[in-house]
């Protein structure tokens, strides 16, 4: 830049391996920011700045998208923080994952949705309670079922409400699983919307829940370790596979006790990816072993996934599903909002599965997030 020229840019990310699945990028190049825009992606962007950012060596990713977390703090047990859990660990949008059922929804709203500085959306529960306390399944009273509800919140609340969601694990749903899931996708047709199932300790095998599901419904678990999974010794089952292929969705939703190495190392060797890539960070798990979506997608990567990959379903996969590619999340292009997350991979250390087993892999921590190119504060990781 000359000293009579004005730059041209407000600032400029130069020189990070720029990650966008959206639109098949994977290149050393610059990102030019101006105010709350993405101005341009490209080579040679700096000399044009008022101020450059060093991203060399660091991964230049969309602003992330997490397709499945617990975030209702204060009215629900499960809830984490919003911020420290995700936003300032470089999550710029989210999904709520059935905390908030059509009862507490208007609390969710008023507490959560509207004073987080984040996107925040959610698969509403099937139950009015909603997940509430993880001692108490919130469909052993079948009752709580009440469709009208769960229909009229969803109505009324088109920007928030994108699916359903229903745990079918037995300590959730009883003997009334087939009658509550049957329910829960009567509801969801009628509403337009995907449903999200729950698995893990489920009552009977996955073949049998996943001939109930439509193409877009979410399997969440996708890595469990409990029983009734989505393998059969080193094989993925023949019936996931058809699933997966009539457009059925898999979750990977790592959670405090659904992440299992050896499955998850199994599934990727054969090349099964989940459809998202998330972390299902609650209050329980993420000061460990969940921590936050960073670290999940670190695990998966250290266990065989490409990076890009990884990336691809923590942003604009997710995005896709829950309708905020239209606002522009989950990509990073020219004339788009400048939601950008910076990652550097730090030196190799111990992460925990759900099953009490542990691998190396470098860390991902976030170096610079911007939301709308709004520069959020991060923090470092919990496991430190
Ligand atoms: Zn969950």
């Amino acid at each position: 830049m000359t000293e009579e020229q004005n730059p041209v840019y407000d600032r400029v990310l130069r020189g990070g391996t720029v990650i966008d699945p959206a639109s098949g990028t994977d290149a050393v190049l610059d990102v030019a920011i101006n105010g709350t825009t993405i101005a341009a992606v490209g080579g040679g962007l700096a000399a044009d700045a008022a101020e450059v950012v060093d991203c060399s060596g660091k991964w230049v990713l969309p602003g992330l998208v997490e397709g499945h977390t617990h975030i209702f703090q204060y009215v629900s047990k499960v809830g984490a923080p919003s911020d420290d859990a995700h936003l300032r660990r470089g999550v710029v949008a989210a999904a709520d994952a059935g905390t908030a059922g059509a009862s507490t929804f208007a609390a969710f709203r008023k507490l959560v949705v509207e004073p987080t500085p984040m996107r925040i959306v959610n698969f509403l529960n099937v139950s009015v309670l909603g997940l509430i306390d993880f001692r108490f399944g919130e469909l052993m009273n079948p009752d709580t079922l009440v469709p009208d509800d769960a229909l009229e919140t969803a109505a009324c609340n088109p920007d928030v409400v994108r699916g359903f969601k229903i745990r079918l694990s037995e300590d959730v749903v009883g003997d009334n699983w087939q009658m509550l899931l049957k329910k829960s996708l009567q509801v969801a047709e009628q509403a337009g919307l995907p449903l999200m199932v729950h698995i893990g300790e489920t009552s009977e095998p996955l073949p049998i829940v996943l001939d109930h599901l439509r193409p877009g419904d979410l399997v969440a678990h996708c890595y469990t370790g409990k029983k009734h999974g989505i393998l059969d010794g080193d094989e993925v089952l023949p019936a996931v596979t058809a699933a997966r292929e009539r457009g059925v969705l898999f979750d990977s939703a790592h959670g405090k006790s659904n992440l299992s190495f050896e499955v998850a190392r199994r599934a990727i060797a054969r090349g099964f990816y989940p459809d998202v890539l998330s972390s299902d960070t609650s209050a329980r798990n993420w000061q460990g072993p969940v921590f936050d979506l960073l670290t999940s997608m670190s695990k998966l990567v250290a266990l065989g996934m490409p990076p890009t990959e990884a990336v691809a379903r923590a942003t604009v996969r997710p995005a896709r599903l829950l309708g905020l590619d239209a606002e522009g999340y989950g990509r990073l292009e020219a004339g788009g909002p400048a939601h950008v997350t910076v990652v550097e991979e730090t030196e190799p250390v111990v992460l925990p599965d759900a099953s009490g087993n542990s691998i190396s892999a470098p860390r991902l921590e976030p170096t610079l997030v911007l939301h709308g190119g709004a520069e959020v504060e991060t923090v470092p990781w919990r496991g430190l």
